[in-house]
């Protein structure tokens, strides 16, 4: 590879970490290695907020929520990203919130991300804006809107999802500021994915404001996104990438294997790879239509993209080109970037305990791996307490 790039330097990357948080963080991924005591906790997590058992709360501030979210509100995670800022690294503050169900709570979550826009614009610190379909809209109606035998009241209620997507986008367009759409399970990403194309033909043919998550471990992934840069050319409108891996790998599977269908999703971690990383290729083929964001902890990728830059004379800090990382994950992936210059982004969840806990479980089920993600952070955070002499 032709990148200057290297993740070994766990000085630069844990430089913000004091030796007592770089403990913790160890201990806990420690812990998250191992699944039992991850369903354990989950278990525990769950009972304990339903009941109201006064230590949980506690307990869970101190641990996950601590190494995962920035706060409770926008307001707690400011001393954080400015301290990112001060290090070269942008913030992406998510509203963690799932599994609120009601047409008025979809209008004030939407009338949130509007607000938040507003922050987004005047902070130096945050690069872009973001928000999951679901949020703004029930997941039934992602789910049933563009079967031919919808009905009424089905279609009336992605009109009016249709109608949040407009008015979050027309601010956006107003501010200049960028947003992020995420990607979730494929029985509901047909319908926000028509929203996305809408948004991207109606809002990204001066500026690229409107930014859709593709996710490669999904076969048919490339043939559509290659065909969204087409029709982008076609009526003059640009496209903003997203590429993640995805995130609902066991739950996709299982459900085609229920149902009956072949599964969406590449084979073998292999094929997803070589679809991520095709992807990158063809952005780069199209990057006068595109902007691209890599949202991965995948060393080999990020390498790849930065080899693609060096390559084709695109400067590291090139606006068209962010790598996002989640917050308390790849620190060496995120500070070494922002030390090279890239635009290098964490994505900091936030929101009450009770509400992003779906959000912990997740990170913490998808640490459980040790040949994976935890594998990567207990090497990385032991070189580092090694270096400060803490560990022998
Ligand atoms: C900034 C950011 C935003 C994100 N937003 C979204 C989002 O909107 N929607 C979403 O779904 N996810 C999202 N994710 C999560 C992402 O999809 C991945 O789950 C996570 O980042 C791990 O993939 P990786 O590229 O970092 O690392 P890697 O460790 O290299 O890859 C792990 C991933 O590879 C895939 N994989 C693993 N084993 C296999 C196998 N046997 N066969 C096929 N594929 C396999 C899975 O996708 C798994 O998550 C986001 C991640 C980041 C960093």
């Amino acid at each position: 590879m032709n990148s200057d790039l290297k993740f070994d330097n766990t000085e630069i990357a844990f430089s913000q970490k004091s030796s007592s948080e770089l403990r913790k963080a160890y201990l806990m991924f420690k812990m998250m290695s191992n699944p039992r005591w991850v369903s354990l906790g989950s278990n525990l997590a769950l009972f304990g907020l339903k009941t109201r058992l006064p230590l949980i709360p506690q307990i869970i501030k101190s641990t996950v929520f601590r190494q995962f979210c920035g706060g409770v509100n926008r307001s707690d995670c400011s001393d954080l990203v400015s301290d990112l800022n001060q290090n070269g690294v942008k913030a992406i503050l998510d509203y963690s919130v799932e599994g609120q169900e009601s047409e008025v709570q979809y209008d004030k979550k939407t009338a949130s991300i509007i607000d938040s826009l507003q922050t987004v614009n005047g902070n130096d610190g945050e690069a872009f804006g973001v928000f999951k379909p679901t949020a703004i809209g029930a997941y039934s109606v992602f789910e049933n809107a563009l079967n031919t035998d919808a009905n009424q009241d089905t279609k009336e209620a992605f009109e009016r999802i249709r109608k949040r997507y407009v008015s979050i986008f027309n601010e956006a367009a107003r501010l200049k500021v960028r947003i992020l759409i995420d990607a979730e399970e494929t029985w509901m990403q047909d319908s926000a994915d028509l929203l996305a194309l809408e948004m991207m033909e109606r809002f990204n043919t001066n500026d690229l404001i409107v930014y859709n998550t593709f996710q490669m471990y999904r076969h048919d992934r490339l043939e559509v996104l290659s065909s969204w840069i087409s029709t982008g050319r076609n009526k003059g409108f640009k496209v903003g990438a997203k590429l993640v891996r995805g995130a609902y790998m066991e739950k996709e599977r299982e459900r085609a294997l229920k149902l009956g269908y072949n599964s969406p999703i590449c084979k073998d971690k292999q094929a997803t790879d070589n679809n991520f990383d095709n992807a990158i290729h063809l952005v780069f083929e199209n990057i006068d239509h595109c902007g691209l964001v890599i949202g991965s902890h995948n060393e080999a990728s990020t390498l790849l993209t930065s080899t693609l830059m060096k390559e084709k004379g695109i400067e590291p800090g090139d606006p068209r080109i962010s790598f996002a990382q989640l917050f308390g994950m790849s620190d060496q992936i995120t500070y070494n970037l922002a030390a090279h210059s890239y635009n290098a982004i964490k994505l900091i969840p936030y929101g009450p305990i009770r509400d992003v806990l779906p959000y912990l479980i997740r990170r913490a089920e998808e640490n459980t791996s040790v040949a994976g993600q935890t594998g990567r952070e207990l090497t990385l955070i032991t070189k580092e307490l090694k270096r400060r002499k803490i560990l022998n």
